[in-house]
């Protein structure tokens, strides 16, 4: 079966406009000498950082650039806010939806990603759509369910032609940025589990197309086999990703 990989680096609130141009050079330099197989490499920045680092990208590089959030209307009194069509316009192609930190500090709940799966679908934007569960609800055995809820609500609304667009992230909670990883086989059991229910919502050939990443303190070195399990085709990547040669090393797993 081949399905898109893709490796994609989630900055969250971190650098300022020059250290992001300076490290987003860097990506795209070794990205274009050392990444030699089909997987995309995307970079999900701060807004600030969006149009300078999709002008440096420019159409020559394989890198793609993508935002972290969007507000669900098209314009309008939501001061601080960003629409789809502002995020589409500084040239990303990709957003960040339903990331467990915009969850839980920003209280974002399944109707709202909902509608902001539709404004991202809308203005031509692949949602890149968070799922995953907290310690507690994976120490009482709840993981299946809350993901089963999250995907229903959040996603499952999509006609088939818009949720051939959507990439989704397994992250569970108790592994972003915790150094704690799932172990490829409790990573590869949800995953399995949700490519299921893409079966049982949609069809089996939508499922099979249908690219899951896997994201919780993911390495160079934890990498590998995480990303050789059947349902795991790439990662979604936070502390790696602002170091380049990490970044890129983890992208480059997929040149094997
Ligand atoms: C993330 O923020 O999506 C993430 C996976 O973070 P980290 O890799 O730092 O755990």
């Amino acid at each position: 079966m081949t399905r898109k990989k893709i490796v994609a680096g989630n900055w969250k609130m971190n650098l300022d406009y020059q250290q992001g141009i300076s490290l987003f050079s860097e990506i795209v330099n070794m990205a274009n000498d050392e990444v030699i197989g089909n997987q995309g490499v995307v970079v999900c920045a701060p807004f600030i950082h969006l149009h300078g680092i999709a002008q440096l990208a420019g159409s020559m590089s394989r890198v793609n650039v993508g935002g972290q959030n969007i507000y669900f209307q098209e314009s309008g009194a939501y001061t601080g806010e960003i629409s789809a069509s502002q995020l589409k316009s500084t040239g990303a192609t990709y957003v960040i939806l339903g990331h467990s930190e915009r969850r839980a500090y920003f209280h974002e709940d399944d109707d709202q990603l909902s509608k902001k799966a539709d404004a991202a679908l809308k203005h031509g934007l692949k949602p890149i759509f968070c799922i995953g569960e907290t310690q507690e609800e994976r120490e009482s055995d709840r993981f299946f369910d809350v993901i089963g809820t999250q995907l229903e609500k959040g996603i499952f609304h999509l006609a088939d032609s818009d949720f051939s667009d959507v990439v989704l992230a397994y992250e569970p909670v108790w592994a972003i940025g915790t150094g704690l990883t799932a172990t490829p086989e409790q990573a590869q059991e949800v995953h399995a589990f949700i490519r299921n229910e893409v079966a049982s919502h949609y069809n089996q050939d939508i499922a099979d197309h249908t690219t899951i990443l896997y994201g919780g303190s993911c390495n160079p070195k934890n990498a590998p086999e995480l990303f050789a399990q059947p349902d795991i085709d790439g990662g979604l990547i936070g502390g790696a990703s602002l170091k380049s040669r990490d970044f890129i090393d983890i992208a480059k797993v997929f040149n094997r």
